[in-house]
């Protein structure tokens, strides 16, 4: 075996085992939650993680991947169309580049106001496409924080329902960064609330909660989550920008 061999082996040993260890705890978490049948995609965050990275991964047999910068995201799906990969598109979105998402991923988890959901509608009209997307929540109100405030919440939705081109699947959310993954417990409890209330209120179904990353994965399952967002823990650290 080439030492190129050799070092793709290794790192191909170090995915796997990282993602079963994600998949095992997804599973002890599944059991702890109210719903212990349902599914849980694990979204491996692979923003500014590399293209090889991506490939081993899929190599194994994992599909879903999440990016964050729209031009390094653009490059890494030409680089790899020959994959059948899921790619969801989970960053903060400015309009001016909903052309280049809307349409081309599996899921967009990050619409946080009108004004993209109907820039990423026309744009996914414009390429006779349904753009699945979850409307990310700031439940903290928190002012520099993506997402729409639970006083917008139910208006968005409504919005959204009556955008043809958009499919509205779910909410996502962001909590303020905590080291202690039980900090972010009340706000994944409170999601799930949120999407519970949306049903009701709208006669919608809204199946999918996106929530928990690296550090509060496992707690975010127990709340209800059914994607989970994970990067550092199975990638190892991003490269700077
Ligand atoms: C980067 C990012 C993640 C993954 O973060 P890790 O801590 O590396 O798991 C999850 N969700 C969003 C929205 C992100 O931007």
């Amino acid at each position: 075996m080439s030492a190129e061999d050799k070092r793709l082996e290794s790192l191909k040993a170090v995915l796997r085992a990282n993602l079963d260890i994600v998949r095992e705890r997804v599973d002890k978490a599944l059991e702890k939650s109210n719903d212990p049948g349902r599914k849980v995609t694990i979204v491996a965050v692979s923003k500014r993680q590399s293209v090889e990275k991506i490939r081993i991964l899929s190599e194994v047999g994992h599909m879903d991947f999440g990016e964050s910068y729209v031009q390094e995201a653009e490059e890494k799906m030409h680089n790899l169309k020959d994959l059948k990969l899921r790619m969801h598109f989970i960053g903060a979105l400015q309009t001016n580049k909903a052309r280049f998402v809307a349409g081309k991923y599996t899921l967009v988890h990050s619409v946080g106001s009108v004004k993209l959901a109907r820039y990423l509608h026309k744009k996914a009209q414009g390429l006779e496409k349904v753009q699945p997307v979850l409307i990310q929540v700031n439940l903290a109100g928190e002012e520099q924080k993506a997402g729409v405030t639970l006083q917008g919440l139910t208006d968005l939705a409504t919005e959204i329902c009556n955008l043809r081109s958009l499919r509205l699947q779910g909410l996502m959310i962001m909590p303020p960064f905590s080291d202690d993954p039980e900090k972010s417990r009340p706000y994944f409890a409170g999601l799930r609330r949120c999407r519970n209330q949306l049903e009701k209120d709208l006669g919608l179904v809204l199946p999918d909660l996106s929530m928990g990353m690296s550090n509060d994965y496992a707690v975010a399952v127990e709340e209800g989550a059914n994607l989970v967002r994970v990067g550092t823990t199975l990638f190892g650290p991003r490269t700077a920008i």
